[in-house]
């Protein structure tokens, strides 16, 4: 499909068809495509100032950083704009590298931080990111996510937590002294690997642990920010406060833009012209993502990202039962994940393609995710209508109605 035009929840093709679009640009069109309030303001921004040089500030970078710091958990009140998931996550981890002065990082199991040199050293969610591209830099150190429904403990989230945290307080003890780690880098909900919401308590204990041995939390929020998990940022389920978060996608409805966001405390500490980007913050992004901020606010989209989430979570549920091919519907608002299991228990890439294309011949665009692509993600704009999705779940269950003897395409 050539996409030539996107109006809401809809995208059209060279050929004019209408496509309902479940995978907003990946989890970008938080209010759906070429939202009329962030289209003017784009297009009043573009003839007043388009650039100006990292030395000379203008009003939407610091609008923008002060709006950001309102709507950011706890006390995160520093703000570096970018231009782009990775680069914020390269960003991230500058500053926590040159204020703990340690070298070390911990990642996570299934995750998914960029393409950029550190940031795919950060990405595990397939193996096909990183391959062939060693040496990456490092040193990384890798602990495992509770990911409940493939663990030795699948029906009992508790356990598999503790053992995660068990399996990360090993890694302390034998790969890495605690000392020498600037960082723990995770994202609050598993993206590109699963759309896996972590079981409670694995949070606060993460906290507890990077407090214990003053290693900085970084969260990625580049995907799970803006209001799509029925909170602002995903990590407020959690109940704590990174020292460090990072967004991107969603926070200027397709301009590109991203930032990194920690504490005055902890960004004073480093100097001055140690970090920029020539086109990060510019003027008409900081625009468009003043827009979008404005109109999640107004419009509360966090609370219809979680009621609308809520709803979809209960139906396709319901659904899955006694479908045995639809091992988890799992989620938050609306980052939502269908995990397909062949008749074995183990990950099906082929029932998710069958199903995707099944969706797309009858004009629903989705996007999968997960280590085996395995996982469908629904990731609707978050102002959809309810007909739109209603739409959408009828065209879904109806894909998803497998029966014994259909033909899956490979
Ligand atoms: N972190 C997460 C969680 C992401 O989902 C992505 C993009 N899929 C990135 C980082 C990288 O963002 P970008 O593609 O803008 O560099």
């Amino acid at each position: 499909m050539i996409a030539v035009k996107g109006k809401g929840s809809y995208l059209f093709d060279i050929n004019g068809d209408a496509y309902l679009d479940l995978s907003s640009g990946i989890a970008v069109h938080g209010l759906g495509h070429c939202h009329p309030a962030v289209v003017a303001a784009v297009q009043e921004q573009v003839a007043e100032l388009m650039h100006t040089s990292i030395t000379v500030r203008h009003p939407q970078y610091i609008q923008l950083a002060e709006k950001l710091a309102q709507v950011s958990p706890g006390n995160l009140n520093s703000v570096f704009l970018a231009n782009s998931g990775s680069e914020a996550i390269e960003g991230a981890i500058k500053l926590a590298r040159y204020v703990t002065g340690r070298p070390a990082i911990i990642n996570f199991q299934g995750s998914f931080h960029g393409r950029t040199m550190m940031a795919v050293a950060l990405t595990n969610s397939k193996l096909y990111y990183r391959e062939r591209l060693e040496p990456l830099p490092g040193p990384i150190y890798t602990a495992p996510f509770p990911y409940t429904h493939r663990s030795a403990f699948h029906d009992n989230p508790e356990a598999c937590v503790k053992d995660c945290l068990h399996q990360l307080r090993e890694l302390l003890h034998q790969f890495v002294d605690p000392s020498q780690v600037a960082a723990m880098i995770i994202e609050p909900i598993l993206g590109e690997g699963g759309y896996i919401v972590p079981p409670p308590g694995f949070f606060s204990e993460l906290r507890d642990i990077c407090n214990a041995h003053g290693i900085l939390l970084i969260t990625d929020e580049v995907q799970s920010g803006f209001c799509r998990t029925g909170k602002w940022f995903a990590i407020e389920h959690e109940k704590i406060v990174p020292d460090i978060m990072v967004v991107a996608k969603a926070i200027a409805s397709g301009m590109p833009l991203a930032a990194f966001i920690a504490n005055k405390e902890l960004t004073s500490q480093w100097p001055e012209g140690r970090h920029g980007s020539t086109f990060g913050g510019n003027p008409v992004a900081c625009a468009a993502a003043l827009a979008t901020i404005k109109v999640m606010q107004e419009e509360k989209l966090d609370k219809r990202a979680e009621n609308l989430g809520n709803e979809m979570l209960t139906r396709l549920k319901k659904f899955a039962k006694g479908r045995k091919h639809i091992g988890e519907v799992r989620g938050r608002g609306l980052m939502i994940g269908i995990e397909f299991d062949e008749p074995d228990g183990k990950p099906s890439k082929p029932i998710a393609k069958e199903i995707m294309q099944r969706c797309l011949d009858n004009k629903l665009l989705l996007i999968n995710c997960g280590s085996h692509s395995q996982v469908i993600r629904l990731i609707p704009p978050l102002n959809i209508s309810d007909s739109e999705m209603e739409k959408a779940c009828e065209i879904l269950e109806k894909s998803m109605d497998i029966k014994e003897g259909d033909v899956i395409h490979e």
